[in-house]
């Protein structure tokens, strides 16, 4: 049975997994993200949840991946959490749960919870939820974001937040369009806003040759981000095949199929890029 033949009051089961897991078709009544406004937060639609990552912030951390995305990079590595028809449908509750069962080990291990998509600010309510169950159980929180919907975050929803893990897909407003066939501004009003709340953050910067290796374009972050003190770290994640499959299992062209993946002295000169410039990078 499908989560969308489910009564509203009932949901799926939530499932563990991985983020190269390929997720399809597992709600095809969910509605579209396009103009989804939201409910009360009461249930979300989520792609899968890793234990004992070490990759989404500080110790080890349980990473949520929620479904939904209005972002469409050429590089996405999960391209079956862009709608919610792919996803599952859970309770918060259910989460909020399964949290509560490795919390004693996450503050042990001074980890936490990062939720990841997608897109995690398509599903404000849900997340917001759901952070709040994490804070109330003393857990470090993070969220993974490209920062587009800046606009539908209140103060009470970054409250809940130590870590903001913001990918900076391209300094340049050209670029980035062609990257991710959306608007830079909204990551930019967010960046600075994040700056002025002294807001601790990880900038993440997926590096693919040919598409965002431009010295210029990696400069325009950099220029960006070495001002601001509240930025931690500069991530640079080297572009790499591991996605194609999802792509082609969900018929979608993937444009980066020829592409190599980074190389090391790449990799190393965008790296001295941003430590030229002043910013924590690794
Ligand atoms: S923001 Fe993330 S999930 Fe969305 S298209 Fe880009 S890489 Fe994929």
């Amino acid at each position: 049975m499908a989560a969308s033949d489910l009564l509203p009051a009932e949901a799926a089961e939530l499932p563990e997994g991985s983020r190269h897991d390929l997720r399809h078709d597992l709600s095809p009544g969910a509605p579209a993200i396009e103009g989804y406004a939201g409910t009360d937060g009461e249930f979300g639609y989520v792609h899968s949840y890793e234990t004992g990552s070490r990759l989404d912030g500080p110790g080890i951390r349980i990473t949520l991946f929620v479904s939904g995305c209005p972002l469409r990079c050429q590089y996405c590595h999960n391209p079956d959490t862009w709608q919610f028809k792919d996803g599952t449908r859970v309770s918060a509750e259910q989460v909020i749960g399964r949290l509560g069962h490795f919390a004693p080990a996450l503050r042990a291990m001074q980890g936490g919870l990062t939720i990841s998509g997608g897109e995690v600010l398509v599903q404000t309510a849900f997340t917001e939820r759901i952070l709040r169950a994490a804070k109330s159980m003393n857990l470090h929180t993070a969220i993974e974001t490209s920062g587009y919907l800046e606009s539908r975050v209140t103060d009470a929803y970054l409250e809940q937040l130590d870590l903001v893990i913001l990918d900076i897909k391209s300094g340049d407003p050209e670029t980035y369009q062609r990257v991710t066939k959306r608007d830079l501004k909204p990551t930019l009003r967010f960046a600075e806003r994040l700056a002025a709340l002294r807001k601790p953050v990880w900038v993440r910067f997926t590096l693919v040759p040919g598409l965002t290796d431009d010295p210029a374009n990696v400069d325009a972050v950099a220029k960006l981000v070495a001002p601001m003190k509240n930025v931690e770290w500069v991530e640079v994640l080297p572009f790499h095949q591991l996605g194609a499959f999802k792509w082609k299992a969900l018929g979608l062209e993937y444009p980066l199929a020829a592409t190599a993946p980074a190389s090391p002295n790449l990799v190393a000169r965008v790296i001295g890029q941003f430590r030229a410039a002043g910013c924590n990078a690794r």
